[in-house]
This record gives C-alpha cells, structure tokens and sequence, in this order.
C-alpha cells in the first residue's frame, strides 16, 4: 500500500477494496474506488464539506490506493483483515471505499481485534444477516452474521431497514442487534450511539431515487439530506467506516457516483474533525 509509511495517529486512510466476488445479484461494486476518486477530483466539486473543512488543505489524510485482492476468499479475507489491521497499528483510521457489503466483515475482523466494545452503525435497506444465502456464508448478504459470531461486535445498530424477512428477524433477535426500520425512523431520533463507532453506510440505504447506481434497489430508503445528516450529527467521533454497494454499472449518468463522491467528503470531515463538527452540527 502506497503512502502506509506516512500515516500517524489520528490520520485517515482511505483504501480501497475493490471485492465483489460475494455479489449475490450483480457484479460491478469491485469497479467502486475507481468511479469515487475520478467524481472527487473531476472538478466539478470542490473538497470542502458541507461545515467549512477543506479536505484539499488538510495533510491528515491519505489515500492509499486500491488493495490487490487475491484469488480465493481465505487470501481474499486475510489481505483486507491486513491491510486494516496495519492502518490500526499505526493509530490511523480506515474509511474503506467498496466493493459490496462483504468487505465488512474482514474490516470489522481488523477493528473487533483493536476497539474492544465496538458498536457499529449500520446504514442499509437490508440487515445483512443471514447466515447464509445460496449456500455463501460470505456473501454480501452475510457480513453482520459473520462478525457478530466471532464476536468483533459489541453493539450493532442498523438503520434504514426495509427488507426484513422472519430468518433476518430471528437472526437479529439471536444477536440483540437493535434494528431501526426505516418505516419508524424519524429525523433527529436518538440511537444512544457511543464509542468506540464505526460507521458502515451501504448506499442502497438511501432510497433509488436518490442513488440509482446500486445493485439492489429497494423503494422507499433516505433522501440524500437526511443521510447527511445522520452523520454530521453524530455524537462521537468514527473510529472507522466503509461506504459500500457502490455499482458503477448501474449508474450511467454518474450521480451515484457523485453521492459516493459527497459522501466520502462528509465522513472525512467528521472523522477528522473529531467530533467537533458533530457538535457544531447539533442544536
Ligand atoms: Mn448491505
Ligand atoms: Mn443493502
């Protein structure tokens, strides 16, 4: 990985993880990290988020390109494990560009080992916890199960929910995962989140209206605002995250693309920030 020699503590990495392999519908996620940096820096937006930070002028982070993921899900899984875990143990932070969902679980493999007490807010349309489907216990549709079995977990959140089926309900009562569908949520709802939290943001949480350009659309999800606004006014600061589901095939007009762009801006900022912008953003 480019550039891991220049990460201190605090620093952010972004990495991407360009896995797909685990797509149980479509494939085209793996192609993700590309589409996002090019939307970045395509100049037709600056770097600036939305509370004043201007990424362009701040040295506190550092993209580390995109990681070579090997043929076959053991190697797969250790490389991405690794290459998190390295980041870690410099003291940085990860904010991982996907790839599909499955590129959480070896991410949280990495943090469950560094942040004893790991709550994780997960944004999705779908809980991702089956224990497995069509015979993958690493599919896309998994990764929540995985982690939530070997422990990495503490807590996990999920919010914006709109798929649960009577597996997945018995699945996150197994767990004590707290679901927040999306048919009760409500802006400004209080999740009690607190540290150490990581952010997972699958982009089929917001509804296709809004981000076309994945492989699962399911009616009904967030408006671009009020998934920025969930993480503006986060009540901690992110240890780490991953934005993923990202399908560039699907997304021919680049407004997806976008999305991920502006997305990636927001959670830079609040991670880097420390949680002065959740502050500043909160009544
Ligand atoms: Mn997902
Ligand atoms: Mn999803």
């Amino acid at each position: 990985m480019r550039e891991l020699e220049t990460l201190e503590p605090g620093h952010v990495a972004l990495l991407g993880v360009p896995w797909d392999a685990h797509s149980s519908f479509l494939r085209g996620p793996a192609l993700a990290p590309r589409q996002i940096r090019a939307a970045l820096h395509s100049g037709a937006m600056n770097l600036c988020a939305e509370n004043g930070h201007d990424l362009e002028a701040d040295a506190n982070w550092h993209d580390l390109g995109d990681l070579a993921i090997p043929v076959g899900d053991e190697a797969a899984l250790a490389t991405i494990t690794g290459a998190a875990a390295s980041v870690l143990a410099r003291g940085a932070r990860v904010l991982a560009l996907g790839g599909d969902h499955a590129v959480s679980f070896p991410l949280l493999r990495a943090y469950g080992e560094a942040y004893p007490g790991l709550a994780v807010l997960h944004l999705d349309a779908h809980s991702d916890l089956y224990d497995e489907l069509d015979g993958d216990r690493l599919s896309h549709a998994c990764p929540f199960a995985r982690a939530l079995e070997e422990g990495r977990i503490t807590r996990l959140v999920q919010v914006g929910i709109r798929t649960l089926n009577p597996h997945q309900r018995d699945q996150a009562r197994r767990f004590g995962v707290e679901v927040v569908e999306m048919r009760d949520w409500q802006p400004g709802i209080d999740l009690r989140l607190a540290g150490p939290l990581y952010l997972s943001l699958d982009l089929d949480a917001l509804d296709p209206a809004f981000a076309p350009g994945v492989s699962h659309h399911e009616p009904g999800g967030f408006t671009t605002r009020e998934v920025l606004g969930i993480i503006q006014s986060l009540p901690v600061p992110l240890i780490g995250a991953d934005l993923v589901e990202f399908n560039p095939v699907r997304d021919p007009t680049g407004i997806t693309a976008a999305l991920a762009a502006k997305l990636v801006k927001e959670i830079l900022a609040q991670m880097l920030d420390d949680g002065t912008a959740a502050r500043r953003a909160r009544p």
